[in-house]
């Protein structure tokens, strides 16, 4: 009788930071893994990452990761014992690429080549034994008595176990264009809403784009709406933002970008009427507004002759002072003796709190991450199982998790993939 059992223990789809590390994981427990990638190049997503240094994972623990996901963190807790940022460290660092932490927490690769990491991912699931197969796009997946038949153009795969690592819906030139999810609902599964995160912002604020190139270093910004909506019960509580993050701010030519405006950016995209949203951005946060108001009051006792267009050009870039001052209605020809005491309010006020007016963000064209995917509710966090079908796994982007700007979003992915790896069983059932 010949043997119609599958040839693979695991297929994995899709060779990104959470297939790449699932191969070596399960690979390296001797089983027979085959990983199907869609582009001609393995993990194009890590090649363009951090701006092509790629910011591996953050210095901190595993307590702080789960915080910083927010309430879908408790989710990472198994995840991220099974792989803790210090274990992933030490896996690259063991393939010959040295890493550094730079000053915000950050962990980069030594060379700030992103290239090295993708290379030290794909070496460490070669080595563990995995087959790798590139310009293999999935077609279909379907599951019968014998395991998942996974069918691409080439050829038809049989597996007694199934992990999908397709990832989201951003940046879909890499090939992440969501067949994860169709796979999913085909096994019964629910995919929470998508949209784009960690995505520039767009606004309508001429002024604001004028400023193109100019970044603040430590800026507080925070997503609002206005209160009336507050009011009809969508997610604003009374006076508080929808979002809120502090930290360095660029000024583009269409909007806002750098960390704090992708960190909020996800409450704008997920936000059913975008465009009645502002950014309020405190661009001395580490001030008070009634120590900004006694230095300002300074400033104009003791500097009276000098023209008030040059009053915050000790503080801030020229540009950005100028187009906070004539926010505020003063005049730039003015004297500083001449600022009354209500001109030096709206001056502080602009200051600590220049409202500007969001128009949606620049999609999943441009986001870093998606935000939604596989429900939570319905994988097992201590093994990344379907809790709908046997054998079947998910791992890395797409499932609903994502998280801030700092390396969480590979971590989360390499996390997930490496548990799943080692949760596989050779049956198909399941731990
Ligand atoms: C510009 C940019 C910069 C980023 N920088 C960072 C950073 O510095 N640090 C950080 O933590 N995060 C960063 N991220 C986010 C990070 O890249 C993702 O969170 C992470 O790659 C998710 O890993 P994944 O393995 O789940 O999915 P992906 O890396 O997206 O991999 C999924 C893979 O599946 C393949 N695939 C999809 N469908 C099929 C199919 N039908 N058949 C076969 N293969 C398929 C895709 O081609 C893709 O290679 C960045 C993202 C972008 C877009």
């Amino acid at each position: 009788m010949p043997d119609s059992s599958p040839k693979y223990d695991l297929i994995i789809i899709g060779a990104g930071a959470a297939g790449l590390m699932a191969a070596t994981s399960a690979a390296s427990r001797n089983l027979r893994v085959l990983l199907l990638e869609k582009n001609k190049k393995l993990g194009v997503k890590i090649l363009i990452s951090g701006g092509t240094r790629c910011n591996i994972t953050h210095n901190c623990s595993v307590r702080e990761i789960v915080k910083r996901f927010g309430n879908r963190g408790n989710f990472l807790h198994s995840p991220l014992h099974a792989l803790p940022p210090e274990a992933v460290i030490q896996k690259i660092e063991a393939e010959g690429v040295a890493t550094k932490i730079e000053h915000t927490g950050k962990i980069f690769p030594v060379s700030d080549r992103a290239i090295d990491v993708r290379d030290a991912l794909v070496t460490m699931a070669r080595n563990a034994g995995s087959e790798i197969i590139s310009q293999c796009p999935v077609q279909a997946v379907a599951k019968d008595n014998d395991g998942f038949s996974v069918v691409t153009p080439y050829d038809r795969f049989q597996s007694k176990n199934l992990l999908i690592t397709t990832g989201g819906l951003s940046y879909p030139g890499c090939g992440t264009t969501g067949d994860g999810y169709a796979w999913a609902k085909q096994f019964g599964h629910t995919i929470t809403q998508t949209v784009p995160a960690l995505v520039p912002l767009l606004n309508n604020c001429t002024w604001a784009n004028d400023l193109k190139g100019i970044t603040i270093e430590k800026a507080g910004v925070g997503v609002w709406q206005p209160p009336a909506a507050g009011k009809a019960g969508t997610k604003t509580k009374k006076n508080r933002p929808l979002a809120q993050a502090t930290g360095s701010f660029l000024f583009t030519h269409f909007g806002f970008s750098g960390p704090t405006a992708l960190d909020v950016s996800r409450e704008v995209a997920l936000h059913p009427d975008r465009k009645t949203l502002t950014l309020n951005v405190d661009f001395l946060p580490d001030l008070k507004p009634n120590r900004l108001q006694d230095m300002l009051e300074e400033k104009k006792r003791n500097n009276g002759k000098q023209i008030v267009g040059n009053l915050l050009n000790d503080i801030f870039p020229k540009r950005l002072a100028e187009s906070l001052l004539t926010a505020a209605g003063v005049s730039l020809d003015a004297k500083n003796a001449e600022l009354s005491k209500s001109a030096l309010d709206n001056i502080c006020q602009q200051i600590k709190n220049t409202k500007f007016a969001l128009n949606g963000t620049l999609g999943f064209e441009k986001a870093e991450v998606t935000a939604g995917g596989v429900s939570l509710d319905e994988v097992n966090s201590s093994t990344m199982q379907s809790k709908l079908q046997d054998g079947l796994y998910f791992a890395g982007e797409v499932l609903d998790l994502d998280g801030p700007i700092g390396g969480f979003n590979f971590q989360s992915a390499f996390s997930t993939g490496w548990l799943a790896g080692q949760s596989i069983v050779e049956n198909g059932q399941g731990k």
